[in-house]
């Protein structure tokens, strides 16, 4: 470089024109050809409302994900543990749009847990914040490390009944309509929570 070059600004520290930064959050906020994704949240430890919105916030804050729905609240029985051996749960189902493939968005929603202070010592025990992928765009993976659709959504109504709300059509792949599935299990200790709301984030 010459020393005539050295006076004159070099492109790569110059400030970011304010209608760039613009440009760029409107191309991050309508996402290039996105998959959609259907997540459950649950929590039955601490402030359980505030954690589940604390949650959908972080998702939204992700760099390729949009929260397009977020679900009414339900109050739920712990699934596969005894009865009144754990506090009930608060569940939600939220649908994204998002460009992070299926590995990507469980990486993010177990960075999300761990915000939480999750710990996982006994399995389905007590935990502030639980994030599943539920269904990734039709998807099927067989992998234990990330099954899809999620192995045991077809017969948790703690899942089905929220993501009903949002999605009365929606299929679970190889299980059928969500809404058939519905038909073939008891609803029992899911209860709604309409006095709670959680917000799509703006
Ligand atoms: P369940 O899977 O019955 O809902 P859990 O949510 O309590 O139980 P975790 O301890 O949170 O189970 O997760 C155990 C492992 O499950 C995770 O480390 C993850 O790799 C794996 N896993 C497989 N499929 C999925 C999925 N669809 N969503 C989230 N985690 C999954
Ligand atoms: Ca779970
Ligand atoms: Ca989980």
């Amino acid at each position: 470089m010459t020393p005539s070059h050295a006076s004159s600004p070099d492109p790569t520290v110059q400030p970011v024109p304010a209608s760039v930064v613009r440009q760029v959050d409107a191309a991050d906020s309508t996402l290039h050809n996105p998959h959609r994704a259907v997540l459950s949240l649950g929590s039955n430890l601490g402030n359980r409302l505030d954690t589940l919105q604390g949650a959908i916030d972080a998702l939204e804050d992700t760099p390729g994900v949009r929260v397009k729905a977020v679900s009414p609240v339900y109050e739920t029985e712990p699934w596969g543990v005894d009865p009144g051996s754990q506090p009930t749960y608060f569940n939600a189902v939220v649908l994204l749009k998002t460009t992070l493939p299926p590995a990507s968005l469980l990486e993010r929603a177990q960075a999300i847990e761990e915000a939480y202070r999750r710990v996982r010592d006994t399995r389905w025990g007590p935990r502030t914040l639980d994030v599943d992928i539920i269904s990734y765009q039709g998807v099927t993976s067989a992998d234990p490390a990330l099954t899809l659709p999620h192995p045991r959504v077809h017969e948790r109504a703690f899942v089905l009944v929220p993501w009903h709300d949002v999605d009365p059509d929606a299929e679970v792949p190889g299980h059928g309509e969500v809404a058939s599935l519905l038909d073939g299990i008891t609803e029992r200790g899911v209860t709604p929570r309409p006095d709670l709301t959680l917000v799509l984030p703006d």
